[in-house]
């Protein structure tokens, strides 16, 4: 990405965050107490989108399908649930910090560099006799003056000093020598200061259950769960001895998981608290492969059903040696962010892993009896995990628009549009009364109101000019406003009685239809 590129990009950003937080979509949580890191609030607009997206997400992948069935498990889960799958031992981020500035990185996702590294031994200040001996290094790329070295040197060396007073300035730096390197990732890229070794650290929050004060108690320890998938083995047996069910054939779970990731960025793209959107769907072995392939095109699908359009999604083929090790195939689909092409969802063939160490760890037959061919197997796993926040962020980012429009009076104005596809936009119809000190207007409004709020999410406006209302409506994605004029009251004669004007966000376009035809109208168009 050139630089003009990028910074045109984190200028959108910045203006969709801005947008988020004016009109209400995204908060940060916290935020008069400092912000809670990692962590967001959606506020009332939001909070309508979210839902969209999840009751899509589930009426097309638990009530539209006869071979998947829904599931709402527990977020604290217990330690042995976690020690079965995995995560206990496992579920961790290589970190390393900073020695200059104690920034923590993620020790993988450093570039590597090269260049010339000093390296000293300790430093000292004479006039009060004070020294330290450690050794610390500092990495300078090609064209840097190797003063710069000395000066983060020194700074480093000075936090050791008792006396604060003592400038970094007056230290004494010993037993500098140079080395070239190729391709490290010891140093800091942001200031060339060495970092510390990587050291695993484990995702998951942990917690207390009950009052037990006994430490080894294996059911006082719980954690919120690192991903909503565990639920859906540890109750499989449940599901199938309470259904009838013939492989293959799916569990679904939406709900919270918990990563106590060490760098949340990207606004909600990386964040400690967010919702999953995941489907189990077990299977006999030699379909594993194949079923893999199909839930990839059926979750490509649905993005574009929801406004996200193929040629903004990417789809890569993870490589051996890069997949989870039980993962025979994973596809992760992406999405072209503005700050780059990340990745929203995971479609992996998971193979029999996660009930094999159920069964193995609880001691108990999970075992599937396939009626058809009259055997017991542990069914192989096809998963496609989507991340809710990540969809609703490549939503946003997909539906901000800003177009340069001519008013009546000739003069060029900009107009924000969120172009949200009418089945996720969080206010499907804004109901207008022409005028607000007309009482005959504002009946009738609210009596077109009344008609649709108990079948969609209605907004009812009467402040400030029709043109502003409008505008206001298209910041947030409104696809349709509908206006109550004199024409409606039958002040025209009887032919445009008991019509409304309705008007279309992205063409902007105008037309009558009576009161009568437009709850169907506009159920056809947000279904
Ligand atoms: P990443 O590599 O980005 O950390 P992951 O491969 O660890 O993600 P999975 O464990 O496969 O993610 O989780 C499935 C989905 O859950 C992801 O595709 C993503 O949409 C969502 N997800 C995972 N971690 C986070 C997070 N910290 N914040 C928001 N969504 C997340």
């Amino acid at each position: 990405m050139s630089d003009k590129s990028s910074e045109k990009d984190q200028a959108l950003m910045e203006k969709i965050v801005s947008l988020c937080k004016r009109r209400g979509f995204i908060f940060q949580s916290a935020e008069i107490y400092g912000g809670a890191n990692g962590c967001w609030d959606y506020g009332p607009l939001g909070a309508e989108l979210k839902r969209n997206l999840k009751d899509y997400w589930w009426r097309k992948n638990v009530q539209e399908r006869e071979d998947i069935l829904g599931l709402d498990g527990s977020i604290l889960t217990l330690e042995s649930v976690l020690e079965a799958s995995g995560h206990l031992g496992g579920f961790s981020d290589p970190m390393c910090d900073c020695l200059l500035t104690k920034a923590r990185l993620r020790a993988d996702e450093i570039d590597p560099q090269s260049g010339t590294s000093y390296h000293y031994t300790g430093a000292s200040h004479e006039e009060s006799g004070w020294s330290v001996e450690r050794p610390y290094s500092v990495l300078l790329s090609e064209n840097q003056d190797e003063n710069k070295a000395r000066k983060t040197a020194r700074l480093y060396y000075s936090q050791f000093l008792s006396d604060k007073q003592i400038s970094p300035k007056k230290l004494e730096l010993a037993g500098e020598s140079t080395e070239e390197v190729t391709d490290s990732t010891s140093y800091n890229p942001e200031n060339g200061s060495l970092l510390t070794a990587a050291r695993e650290f484990n995702l998951m929050f942990k917690t207390k259950m009950g009052a037990s004060a006994d430490e080894n108690d294996p059911k006082g320890t719980a954690y919120l769960r690192p991903e909503t998938a565990q639920t859906i083995f540890v109750q499989f047996k449940n599901v199938v001895d309470s259904n009838r069910v013939k492989l293959p054939f799916g569990i679904a779970q939406i709900g919270k998981s918990f990563r106590n990731e060490i760098n949340p960025r990207n606004y909600t793209f990386r964040s400690r608290e967010f919702e999953q959107m995941e489907i189990e769907y077990f299977c006999r072995e030699e379909d594993g492969m194949r079923l893999t392939d199909e839930w990839l095109e059926t979750r490509l699908s649905f993005y574009e059903e929801i406004g996200i359009p193929r040629e903004h999604l990417h789809v890569l083929d993870v490589p051996d040696g890069e997949r989870a090790h039980y993962s025979k195939r994973t596809y992760d689909i992406e999405y072209e962010f503005p700050f780059g092409i990340q990745e929203l969802e995971g479609v992996a063939y998971r193979t029999d892993y996660d009930l094999k160490k159920h069964r193995e760890h609880s001691g108990k037959p999970i075992e599937f009896f396939d009626d058809e061919a009259k055997e017991k197997l542990l069914p192989h796993v096809v998963e496609p995990s989507a991340g809710c926040d990540r969809t609703i962020l490549a939503l946003i980012c997909e539906a901000y628009d800003e177009e340069t429009i001519t008013d009546d009076k000739g003069k060029e104005e900009t107009r924000i549009v969120m172009r949200f596809s009418p089945r996720m936009a969080p206010i499907k119809v804004a109901v207008l009364p022409l005028l607000k000190n007309k009482p005959e207007l504002v009946a009738k409004a609210r009596e077109v109101q009344s008609m649709l709020t108990p079948f969609m999410n209605v907004f009812y406006d009467e402040t400030a000019a029709i043109g502003r209302r409008y505008r206001r409506q298209d910041e947030v994605g409104t696809p349709f406003c509908v206006t109550i004029d004199f024409e409606t009251l039958g002040e025209n004669g009887d032919e445009d009685k008991d019509t409304v004007t309705i008007r279309e966000r992205d063409s902007m376009e105008q037309r009558r239809i009576p009161i009568s035809e437009l709850r169907e109208y506009l159920l056809d168009a947000i279904v």
